[in-house]
């Protein structure tokens, strides 16, 4: 619980465990009720001033405000695109800055979520892994950023699960969410409570640059879904556009992914992330490899076919239409589903890390 401390001495909640909650509400001495009532005026209700904690007394309120703080991240900039898409640059306590955003779609709406300041994989095509690794995001401020979403939307009490905005989260911002395992994890189980935001785990998707110790965890130890990383068909080619390939090959990737599915239950299908990039990666002959592979490690997959977000300095073209669609084609074909993603908030700098850079250009 130390982490959470910030400069004052009082205890920061969001973020804490049910159980962390429940020591804390403990240590002033309150009964164990009061700790779902707490939960649920912060996950439930989404209330960041105590006195507004209606069914506890007057004194209790006041007990709270003097031992703990509930904080959201600041929000230094924000912008919706004309598609609807909605992007937040958030500031925490020390001054680091991340970037959430909201991709509304007819029947649902999903909050993209970052894990890190920065990361560490280093992908030769990811404006993020260019920035390298600052520190990772606690479990209270990765929780804070759906938080700040559902602020935003006035999505508060939490709804009924047809009626909601933002239904879905996936951990696709910035960061690699298996080089911050713990915090990742605990922020999720707190998203997904029951008495609290309460979105089910099956609306969450964890994607992975494939950090091979970790994969099956995602299935046994949070229930959630799992998206990969792939970006390429064979490991001369992966290694080139994602040097972590050498330490985690295709096919340790693979085996990992057999064991995710064993432990997985209803969440089994594995999305494949597949950034198209013009006359690199995008051949039929790749396809065919992708196919191969997924029958070899039989894998339940799905691709979703990403097309590339250039950004100044990085030298790689997009796929052109007519590629992507035949590469597309050709997956279908075997069957596997492959769809190609629509590229959203184009006019925002959507692409993960954009808006963070020009804020810092402009600083
Ligand atoms: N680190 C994790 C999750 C965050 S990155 C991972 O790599 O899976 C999430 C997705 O953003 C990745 O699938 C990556 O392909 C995509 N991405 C990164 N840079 C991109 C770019 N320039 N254009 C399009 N998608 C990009
Ligand atoms: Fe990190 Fe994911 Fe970007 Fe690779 S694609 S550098 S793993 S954030």
């Amino acid at each position: 619980m130390q982490k959470e401390i910030i400069m004052t001495d009082k205890i920061e909640l969001i973020g804490l465990s049910k159980e962390e909650l429940a020591e804390a509400i403990a240590e002033i001495g309150e009964k164990p009720f009061r700790v779902k009532q707490v939960w649920q005026w912060l996950y439930h209700h989404g209330v960041t001033d105590f006195e507004k904690m209606s069914n506890l007394s007057k004194d209790l309120r006041a007990k709270l405000a003097e031992k703990f703080t509930i904080t959201r991240p600041k929000i230094v900039a924000e912008q919706i695109s004309a598609d609807k898409t909605h992007k937040w640059l958030l500031e925490f306590a020390d001054g680091q800055r991340i970037e959430t955003v909201y991709i509304p779609e007819e029947d649902r709406g999903t909050v993209c979520i970052s894990t890190q300041v920065g990361c560490a994989v280093g992908c030769t095509f990811c404006h993020t892994g260019s920035q390298k690794i600052t520190r990772n995001l606690t479990a209270g401020e990765i929780v804070s950023q759906f938080l700040v979403a559902r602020d935003a939307y006035n999505e508060w009490p939490t709804p009924t699960d047809e009626v909601r905005h933002l239904s879905n989260i996936v951990v696709m911002g910035m960061g690699e969410p298996l080089h911050n395992k713990e915090n990742t994890f605990k922020a999720l189980k707190i998203l997904s409570d029951g008495d609290g935001v309460a979105i089910s785990r099956r609306k969450i998707t964890l994607s992975t640059s494939g950090i091979v110790p970790h994969i099956a965890e995602v299935a046994s130890e949070l229930g959630c879904r799992l998206a990969v990383s792939l970006h390429a068909s064979n490991n001369e080619l992966r290694t080139r556009i994602m040097p972590i390939n050498k330490k985690y090959p295709i096919e340790d990737i693979l085996t990992a992914c057999q064991e995710f599915q064993r432990r997985a239950g209803s969440c089994k299908y594995i999305t494949f992330e597949y950034l198209l990039l013009n006359g690199l990666n995008d051949s039929l002959e790749n396809a065919h490899e992708l196919v191969d592979l997924m029958k070899k490690y039989k894998i339940d997959a799905k691709f979703n076919l990403i097309p590339f977000n250039p950004w100044p300095g990085c030298d790689y073209q997009p796929s052109s239409k007519n590629r992507a669609m035949a590469f597309s084609k050709e997956l279908g074909k075997f069957g596997y589903a492959a769809p190609i993603r629509v590229a959203r908030g184009q006019d925002i700098l959507a692409a993960c890390g954009q808006l963070k850079s020009k804020k810092e250009q402009e600083k």
